[in-house]
C-alpha cells in the first residue's frame, strides 16, 4: 500500500479511523513519520481531503528544476539522454523524485489548499 502523502511504499506507519456504526474504518499507509504527521496536521486543518492538487503538485515540478539542472550539467550538458548509463539515468530519477517529494513535504499548512 503507498504513503497516503507522497505515494512512495508505505513502511508501517498508518492511521485508522475510530470505529463507528454504521460505517467502514478507513485505514491510511505512509512512508515515514514526517508523512503521518502531515496528514495529522491536513486532517485537523480540514478534514484530510486535498480538494486541489495541482497547485501544489506544480510547484513541486518547478522545484524540481533547479536540481535536475544541476545534477545534468555534472553529467555533462553536451551529452545526449541516450548516452547516459543505466546508473547516471537512475541517479536523474532519484534526484527527480527527491526533489519532488522533498517539495510537497516542505508546504506549510497555509500552503496546503484546504
Ligand atoms: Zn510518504
Amino acid at each position: 500500500m503507498l504513503c497516503a502523502i507522497c505515494g512512495r511504499e508505505g513502511r508501517g506507519f498508518c492511521w485508522v479511523s475510530p470505529p463507528r456504526v454504521g460505517t467502514r474504518r478507513q485505514f491510511k499507509r505512509f512512508c515515514s513519520m514526517r508523512c503521518q504527521d502531515i496528514y495529522a496536521r491536513r486532517a485537523k486543518a480540514g478534514g484530510g481531503v486535498v480538494i486541489d492538487p495541482t497547485h501544489n503538485e506544480k510547484a513541486a515540478m518547478e522545484a524540481v528544476l533547479p536540481r535536475l539542472g544541476e545534477y545534468v550539467a555534472a553529467i555533462g550538458m553536451d551529452r545526449p539522454l541516450a548516452d547516459y548509463s543505466r546508473e547516471e539515468i537512475l541517479q536523474l530519477v532519484d534526484v527527480v523524485l527527491t526533489a519532488y517529494f522533498d517539495n510537497l513535504r516542505d508546504l506549510t499548512p497555509d500552503d496546503v489548499p484546504f
